[in-house]
């Protein structure tokens, strides 16, 4: 592990004037540490922001949430107006990782982890991400778990995260802090396609720390769920998911939010999908209908076609779990 300097901040005014100076953030630490001891990331300066104020989930005015970024995944996941108003974002949490890891790793963090991809953690692979310039390894080599969706010439890496699906597919905005005050990025547009430049993967400007993330008021009655589907039932990354939100009245479905994981980029929200749906009434040959479109514009790799099949039928059985018997 490289020499490093830490130190621990209690207010955010501290936090952001380290952060310009170009420290970097830690809080539960269940990331960053693993790659500094592999010596993927080599960071000269933490600030740590665990004792920040940011660590409380609260109802908003228009009755959406606002999930402070140091609530913990398992925190988060035990939230009683989480469970009740969003259970897709429960889900995914308690189908990630382990029960110490979420008992440890923070919302700000999970949503800003880095990818899983194998050659990103092997310093001795070429990685785009993890040495810009150097090439990608994944592209040509052992690619059966890397993207479909988003993907570019320099970079075919999935981001890891299951509730980064569900605020996706939920519409969530990210609140960020800096030096000129707090600022509201809708999800689709924090988390960054690889692009010409994969090393770069959120849209945050210099010292800028994750405070919250916020879900709208969506209609209700609202139902919610995630589905994942991974080589073994713990511990492990999706191949693909999916998280489905839908409002019906009047046997119609006037709203569908719908994402998708393991498959992306970034968590992979599916437009043609939600249309597809909205102004329907709710059946099997609805759910498989809509599920067909949810791999467009795929471009698998050697060893991952078979996730263009098995994302489609993720969504069709996450549709009908959530929308069936309405
Ligand atoms: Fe690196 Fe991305 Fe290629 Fe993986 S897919 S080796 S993270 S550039």
């Amino acid at each position: 592990m490289h020499p490093f300097s830490y130190t621990h901040v209690s207010d955010t005014r501290a936090a952001i004037a380290a952060g310009r100076r170009g420290g970097r953030y830690i809080a539960g630490g269940t990331t960053l540490v693993d790659l500094m001891r592999e010596t993927v990331e080599r960071p000269e300066r933490l600030v740590d922001i665990s004792g920040l104020p940011l660590d409380e989930v609260t109802v908003t005015e228009r009755g959406g949430l606002r999930i402070g970024a140091l609530v913990t995944m398992a925190e988060a996941a035990a939230h009683p107006k989480v469970r009740s108003l969003y259970p897709a974002i429960s889900q995914a949490l308690e189908l990630s990782a382990s029960a110490q890891l979420r008992n440890m790793a923070t919302i700000g963090g999970n949503i800003m982890q880095r990818t899983r991809c194998t050659y990103f953690r092997d310093v001795t692979a070429a990685c785009n991400k993890r040495e810009p310039g150097s090439g990608c390894a994944a592209r040509d080599g052992f690619n059966r778990t890397h993207a479909i969706l988003g993907t570019s010439d320099h970079c075919v890496a999935t981001h890891p995260s299951d509730v980064a699906v569900a605020f996706a597919a939920l519409e969530a905005r990210v609140h960020l802090l800096g030096a000129d005050g707090e600022r509201r990025v809708p999800f689709a547009e924090f988390l960054l396609r690889p692009a010409r430049s994969p090393h770069r993967e959120q849209a945050l400007r210099k010292g800028e720390l994750v405070a919250a993330v916020e879900i709208p008021a969506l209609p209700r009655p609202l139902r919610s769920g995630y589905l994942k589907v991974r080589d073994r039932q713990s511990y492990e990354f999706a191949l693909t998911s999916a998280a489905v939100a839908l409002h019906v009245r009047g046997g119609v479905i006037r709203e569908a939010k719908v994402a998708a994981g393991g498959v992306g980029t970034v968590p992979w929200k599916l437009p043609a999908v939600e249309q597809h749906l909205v102004g329907e009434r709710p059946t099997d040959a609805l759910w498989a209908a809509a599920a067909q479109k949810a791999a467009d514009g795929a471009r698998p790799l050697a060893h991952n076609a078979f996730k263009v099949e098995l994302l489609k039928r993720t969504v069709e059985r996450q549709l009908r779990t959530v929308g069936g018997n309405q």
